[in-house]
């Protein structure tokens, strides 16, 4: 007699499972589906190679994407989902997973993915629009950085503030800080309709990877570009009078040191800019 092996290519279609689970959505908590199977594999491949990576999957709802990166080879899933209800959807994949992946339940905000997971790590995720900004400045702001890559879905106006460059309308603190660690590249938008139900905005996919030499004073490089964003439409002889005052160089000087001409406007200002002012004001506060 022939047994035949269920695999996740035989799990019923995605909106098979939200249908029998029961899965409507939850506005509070961000819940948007993927379940368009083409899409899912899409970001999936953008993850590329899987194999030998630890991936951790934040907010997998009915388990689209999570499918996904199991067929592209995960060497393991790390399912971190707030909402209790998506746990036996998630442990009917798990189940035909291998021993390869595993279900955490809770907020991804308080998981150490570090700590959990073996290196070399991977983040992926659809992520809930709500608290996804703040996901990722954990992430950035990581010391050391903990990740290999990140392949992220956002709204496509927070997506565009991550990859902005100098002089365009979305570049500001958000921009100089993920690029201050890491490449940072949107790979492809996703309309409004591609999601059940739909949000108010499109969304887009970005992937960050680490660069060699990250920098590293994040913390300083917060509060100069807080000071010089946070005034966005002052000049940076007005906005960072304050900071320059609390350290023992003029004004003046340090914008010169940096080459930084005190008349212009923070949007304008590249990135490595912005830390030339950060490593200058250091030496002279310390
Ligand atoms: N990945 C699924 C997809 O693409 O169809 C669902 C994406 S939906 C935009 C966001 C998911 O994140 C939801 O499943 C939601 O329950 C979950 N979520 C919201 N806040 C969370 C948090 N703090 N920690 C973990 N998961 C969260």
């Amino acid at each position: 007699m022939q047994t035949t092996v269920m695999r996740i290519e035989d799990l019923p279609s995605l909106s098979e499972t939200v249908k029998t689970h029961g899965l409507g959505a939850n506005k509070k908590l961000g819940q948007h589906f993927l379940l368009d199977s083409n899409l899912t594999d899409k970001i999936a491949r953008l993850a590329e190679p899987l194999t030998g990576h630890s991936v951790a999957e934040i907010g997998p709802g009915p388990g689209g994407l999570t499918r996904a990166l199991l067929l592209r080879g995960a060497k393991t899933l790390t399912a971190i989902e707030m909402d209790a209800r998506f746990i036996p959807a998630l442990a009917e994949i798990g189940d035909l997973s291998d021993g390869r992946m595993e279900i955490a339940q809770g907020d991804a905000l308080r998981y150490d993915i570090a700590a959990h997971l073996p290196a070399p790590r991977k983040i992926v995720a659809n992520l809930p629009y709500n608290v996804g900004t703040k996901m990722l400045i954990n992430w950035v702001t990581a010391s050391p950085i903990f990740w290999t890559q990140m392949v992220l879905m956002f709204q496509l106006e927070v997506a565009q503030r991550v990859v902005a460059g100098a002089g365009d309308p979305h570049y500001g603190r958000l921009a100089v800080l993920c690029q201050s660690v890491a490449s940072c590249r949107l790979a492809f938008e996703v309309p409004a309709r591609a999601f059940t139900p739909p949000p108010k905005v499109n969304s887009a996919v970005i992937v960050l990877e680490p660069l060699k030499r990250p920098f590293e004073d994040l913390k300083l490089l917060g509060r100069v570009t807080q000071a010089a964003f946070g005034q966005r439409r002052k000049m940076l002889r007005r906005s960072l009078r304050a900071l320059a005052e609390q350290s023992d160089i003029s004004l003046d000087a340090w914008l010169m040191e940096c080459g930084v001409d005190p008349k212009a406007r923070p949007e304008t200002l590249p990135v490595s800019a912005f830390q030339k002012l950060t490593t200058a004001l250091k030496a002279h506060l310390e």
